[in-house]
């Protein structure tokens, strides 16, 4: 039943794990868990390696800094682990670079991921060079002609991933260790018939049963949860632009990963990356890391060219000037989705409810999950199979922030009306008092939610009390 072979051979069968999606964190995943002898079913809407997604294209980005401080240990566990899935794969798909960021001196991100991922200022501005305020600087810091009241530091873990080669290699090894892969295979449900047994159901009508199911399904998260449970979780999906500019003769070396040149963060607004000049000789990808709502379903593949380009030729103008070529636009532009929780951080817990610890969503990575596809595939893998993460625990992973019910799932929605959330702990007892206890997401009125059934969930309407009630 491999996608190569297409047969029906095995319908019906019992997985161990059903993973549903296999852009990268489906692929590693269903990797993680083949490699601890489950038998696993990795199912995929469309064709793999398709376009319509989150996970495909030249490159992505790899780095340690990074504002909020529970990710640096998750990186770390990434990094080993690209690591032994290339060794065990026999070839490489990560290609290790410094890392810059960059930003006005005052933006408490840019501050807090330089302090978190141990980054080192260094002189990027001429007047630092002639003082010799830092350390003579590497060579590909004079590209760089940072704005006065900004700041750089350069760290080292840092690297490109060939992305779509990425997510080949983990489809692969994960077939190679047993693992049944069906593309062209959209899930429209998702149901628990009884204790130790999920039912998948297709558009075709196919049925598969397993005994754990990973939901790792990026943008269509919302669809799909919602049509499986009814709750509506928060995550956004984006229409973002990945942008390939031209080099100006003389200087295509001096971006290329040979020659040092690190991939590289703006802060502040608008917040642009980008990588080394590697994938199209000549090119150098520059983006803006932000984009329109959009419905995966209903693609307008000509959005936001002007305004997802025009930010990015102005920066290169500023900040790069005389190394990249704006004038007549980006060469290359490729669509992607992000999808965004309110918070941007990770969903990675259990469905709970009904399906208790069966069922494991992984979602919302919001534009900077790739690099952490080993780490989350493993997670995933181990809490579907042991009920807990124990190698992301061992790595010091906090999965706490990253817990489906954490309080910013009630941030986007609207008052006035009835929705359907998650609460987990902390937040239903808030609910018993009223929800006094989220006052803090407003400075001038508290939340009072008025519990409608404990089925699953909660049905909540929200309503603005004052503060003093
Ligand atoms: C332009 C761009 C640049 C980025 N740069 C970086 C970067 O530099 N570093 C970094 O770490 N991250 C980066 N990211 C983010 C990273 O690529 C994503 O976080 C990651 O790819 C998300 O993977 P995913 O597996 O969750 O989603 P996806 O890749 O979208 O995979 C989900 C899969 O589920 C399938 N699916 C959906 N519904 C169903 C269904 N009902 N049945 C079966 N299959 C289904 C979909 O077709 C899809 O293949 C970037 C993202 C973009 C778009």
């Amino acid at each position: 039943m491999a996608a190569s072979d297409g047969g029906g051979e095995g319908q019906g069968r019992q997985f161990d794990v059903i993973v549903v999606g296999a852009g990268i964190m489906g692929s590693c995943a269903a990797y993680a868990a083949s490699c601890r002898g489950a038998r696993v079913l990795l199912l995929e809407q469309f064709d793999l390696l398709h376009h319509r997604g989150s996970s495909h294209g030249e490159s992505r980005t790899i780095r340690a800094t990074y504002p909020q401080p529970h990710y640096l240990p998750m990186v770390r566990l990434s990094r080993r682990l690209w690591d032994d899935a290339q060794a065990d794969a026999g070839y490489r798909v990560l290609t290790p670079t410094p890392h810059l960021d960059l930003g006005p001196r005052d933006d408490p991100a840019l501050l807090a991921s330089i302090r978190n991922g141990g980054a080192a200022e260094v002189g990027v501005d001429a007047g630092e060079r002639e003082r010799g305020d830092h350390q003579e600087p590497p060579s590909w810091a004079r590209v760089f002609r940072v704005p006065d009241g900004w700041t750089a530091a350069a760290s080292e873990l840092g690297g490109v991933m060939k992305a779509t080669k990425a997510v080949a290699m983990f489809q692969a090894l994960a077939i190679k260790k047993g693992a049944v892969v069906r593309d062209k295979t959209e899930v429209v449900d998702v149901a628990k018939p009884g204790e130790g047994s999920i039912l998948v159901r297709t558009a075709s009508g196919e049925e598969f049963q397993g005994t754990k199911c990973i939901v790792t399904v990026g943008a269509w998260t919302r669809k799909l949860i919602k049509s499986v449970t009814g709750i509506e979780l928060p995550v956004q999906p984006v229409h973002t632009l990945i942008c390939y500019w031209k080099v100006k003769p003389g200087h295509e070396q001096e971006l290329t990963p040979e020659a040092g040149f690190p991939t590289f963060a703006s802060y502040g607004d608008p917040y642009i990356y980008g990588t080394p000049s590697m994938e199209f000789p000549g090119l150098i990808k520059i983006a803006l890391h932000s984009g329109p709502p959009c419905d995966p379903d209903s693609r307008d593949w000509s959005t936001g060219v002007a305004d997802l380009a025009e930010p990015v030729g102005r920066w290169i103008d500023a900040v790069m000037p005389g190394h990249v070529d704006t004038a007549g636009g980006p060469v290359i532009r490729q669509c992607c989705m992000y999808s965004m929780t309110p918070d941007e951080d990770f969903v990675i817990d259990f469905l709970g409810g009904e399906f208790g610890k069966d069922v494991v969503v992984g979602a919302g990575f919001s534009g900077h999950g790739f690099k952490m596809g080993p780490a989350v595939g493993r997670i995933l893998a181990e809490m579907a199979m042991d009920g807990e993460a124990t190698t992301a625990a061992e790595a010091g992973v906090d999965l706490h922030p990253l817990r489906i019910g954490r309080r910013e799932v009630l941030e986007p929605v609207a008052l006035g009306a009835t929705h359907s959330v998650i609460l987990d702990e902390e937040v239903t007892l808030c609910e018993r008092s009223s929800f006094k206890g989220l006052a803090d997401l407003s400075r001038t009125c508290c939340y009072k939610a008025l519990p409608h059934n404990l089925l699953y969930g909660y049905a909540v309407t929200l309503t603005r009390i004052p503060l003093d009630v």
